[in-house]
This record gives C-alpha cells, structure tokens and sequence, in this order.
C-alpha cells in the first residue's frame, strides 16, 4: 500500500470500499463521535448515504455540509459558508472532516479542516480519477481569489487517503479521460510498471482499478521527501506551463485541465526533443515518440484557431511558476527521466506549440 511520508508524519493510501472510511478513522486514534462530511451535490447525491449509515452504524454521528458541484465552489464566499456549517454542529479539536468528493471537494474541505479550531483531523475520500491519482495525495489545499487560482490555502496533510474504485463507474467520460491525462503525466515521470501498463492495455477506462493505485503510488513517491516543493516536486507541473497557459487563453472551463494538459505534454515531449537535439527535431525521435503516443491515446483537442502562439506565448509568461531567469520547463530526457529547464529560448517554445497544435 503506498504510504506518502514527510517529516511530520505519514499516511496511507488505501485502495478500498468507502464504508471502511469509520475503522480506519478508530485506526487513526479517533472516538466516534461527530463526523463532519463535506461533499458536493452530485457526489453526495449518489454515495452520501452509503458513507453516512456506515459511520452511523459504527457509532459516529455524521454531519454533511454539501456544496454546489463545480470549481465555482471553491471561492471564498463558499468556504466561508462550510466553515459556518461545520461549526455550527459544534466540532472539537478531535472531530474528524471528511472530504467525499473530487478535487474541489478535496482543495475546499480540506482547507477547511486546516484551519477550523486551527485544524481538525481530515480523511480525503476522492471520488474522480483526478482526485485519486492525484489532488487527494500531497496535503496540498486551498481555493481560488479573482485574482487566479489556489492562492490562498494551506499544506495539511490527510490522516489517510481512502479511494474506493467503485465510485469511478458513475463518473462522466470526460472526467474520467481528464483524470487519466494525470495518470498519463506519471506515466511519463516514473517510468516502470505504469508505463508499461498503460503502453500495453488497450482500453485504460477498463484497467482503472489497476492504473489509478499504481498513478497514485507515483504521486505518493514524489510528493514524500519534498512535502513543500523545493526540489523534485516540481516535476509534477509537466505539460503545465504550456496546460495551464491554454486553460486560461481558451477561457476557464472550455477545456477541462486534463485536455489542456494533454496538450501541454505534447509540447513539453517537443520541447524535450528539441533541446536534446540542439534543434527543432520533427517527427519526434526515440523515446519522445514513444511518450508522445502514450499522450495521444487521451486525444487531446485540437487548439482553438483563434489563440494564437502570441496569445499563448503572453499566457504563459503571466503563469505563476515563472521564476527570475525566466519560464521554467519540466522537460523528459528519457522516460522516467525529467529535469527542469530553463533559460529555453522562446524560439523552442514557439516550435513546441506549433506541434502540439496539430492533432
Ligand atoms: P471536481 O471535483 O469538480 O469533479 C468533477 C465533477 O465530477 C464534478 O461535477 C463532481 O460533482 C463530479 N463527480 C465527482 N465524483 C463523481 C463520481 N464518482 N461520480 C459522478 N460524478 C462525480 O473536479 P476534479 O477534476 O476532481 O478536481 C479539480 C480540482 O482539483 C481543481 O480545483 C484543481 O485545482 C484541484 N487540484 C488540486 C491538486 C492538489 O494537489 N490539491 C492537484 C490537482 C488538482
Ligand atoms: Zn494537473
């Protein structure tokens, strides 16, 4: 079972049923008592029950605070209404919160279990293959200003993840593909079984109990050692320079994260190959193509004609992770290799959108 680690403490992820959520809260140490659940209208409409009578029935009393589905629910307007809710079914410093839900289930409650009573107990239970792969894992929470996105939040790591594969059959295609594009992501990073995995199965929608534990144990990897980014946490923003410059020049939710990733994965493949090459190589060698291929099993979308590469060129240089010496790249010297670059002339980044415009 992977098992994320940091100086502070460690937890688990397990891969099982949502109704062992209330033994392994007595396995953390915790009485039963209140149990806060924060979950969105969507995911509590279908597993809300199934969670709620298992805590009942192992002597919890559960006390669901829902929240409209969507990212517009991570704003400061909604968290202020959680924080509200949860205090008003009178919490202790021992009252465990439960996040059911994806990643804005997962950013929001657990921002709140950071800071209510100045942090209460928090269990993620993701409920999207993004969630599981990755939001839940890490202790990374937060919510969104107008002035972008996930700035405000906190580092607060979970007592355990619980990811029940069950839950994945009622998600829709399209979330299920977006998610997959982080697998993918890890795929390329670590290399090994998850890779091999993901080259040989020919339908991933139908492996997904197989691939989403081994992406999540990458995740788990990566994230223990470097709980606050200074070093090879960072690899994780592969493909999200270029992802997330196209998620906001096409406008927030045209294209879901995952899309704009995939696309983003293209150009970093490019210019990966490109600054191995010493020039703009095209088609891609060895192993680039290899990887590239992997990407374009999530068919990506084709990028909007009216974004130009100015306007992708200006979006990326307003992204947050730009650092002094300009855009900073996660770039792949082999599978499983990555390394950072930076310094990369805007020539090469040019290139690279070029290519991963053509799908
Ligand atoms: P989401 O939470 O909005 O879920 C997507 C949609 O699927 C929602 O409408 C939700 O109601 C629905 N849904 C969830 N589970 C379902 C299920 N089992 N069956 C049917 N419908 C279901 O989106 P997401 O993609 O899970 O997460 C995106 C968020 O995650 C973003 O806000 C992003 O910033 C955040 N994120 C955080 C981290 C981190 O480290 N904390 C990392 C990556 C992403
Ligand atoms: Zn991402």
């Amino acid at each position: 079972m992977p098992t994320v680690t940091h100086a502070s403490g460690s937890y688990a992820i397990h891969t099982e049923a949502l109704a062992t959520a209330p033994r392994r809260l007595r396995d953390a140490g915790l009485e039963p008592g209140l149990a806060l659940v924060v979950t969105d209208e969507t995911v509590g409409g279908l597993y809300l029950d199934v969670l709620a009578d298992a805590l009942r029935a192992d002597g919890w009393q559960p006390h669901p605070v829902v929240v409209p589905p969507g990212e517009g629910s991570k704003s400061i307007a909604t968290f202020a209404g959680v924080c509200d809710a949860c205090l008003a079914a009178g919490p202790s410093r021992q009252t465990p919160l439960l996040a059911l839900g994806g990643g804005v289930v997962g950013d929001l409650g657990g921002f709140a279990a950071a800071t209510l009573l100045r942090g209460l107990p928090l269990a993620q239970l993701p409920t999207t293959v993004l969630a599981q792969v990755d939001s839940s894992i890490g202790g990374k929470t937060g919510i969104n200003t107008r002035r972008g996105k996930n700035l405000v939040g906190a580092f607060h790591a979970p007592l355990f993840v619980l990811a029940d594969p069950a839950v994945l059959a009622t998600l829709p295609e399209r979330e299920v593909r977006s998610g997959l594009a982080e697998a993918v992501k890890h795929a390329l990073l670590a290399g090994g079984d998850l890779f091999e995995t993901m080259v040989a199965a020919p339908r991933w929608e139908e492996r997904l109990a197989e691939i989403v534990p081994m992406a999540a144990a990458v995740k788990a990897a990566v994230v223990s050692g470097d709980e606050r980014e200074a070093g090879e946490r960072a690899f994780l923003n592969l493909g999200h320079t270029f992802g997330h410059a196209l998620e906001a020049a096409a406008g927030y939710g045209t294209l879901t994260h995952g899309e704009a990733v995939a696309v983003g994965m293209r150009a970093a493949l490019h210019l990966s190959a490109s600054l191995a090459a010493g020039r703009a190589v095209e088609p891609l060698p060895e192993p680039w193509a290899a990887m590239d291929a992997l990407v374009r099993r999530l068919d990506p979308p084709a990028v909007p004609h009216a974004l130009t590469d100015d306007a992708l060129v200006a979006a990326m240089t307003s992204d947050k992770k730009r650092d002094a010496s300009g855009l900073r790249f996660v770039v792949l010297d082999g599978v499983g290799v990555p390394r950072l670059a930076q310094g990369v002339p805007e020539a090469r980044v040019r290139a690279a959108w070029a290519f991963a415009r053509r799908v």
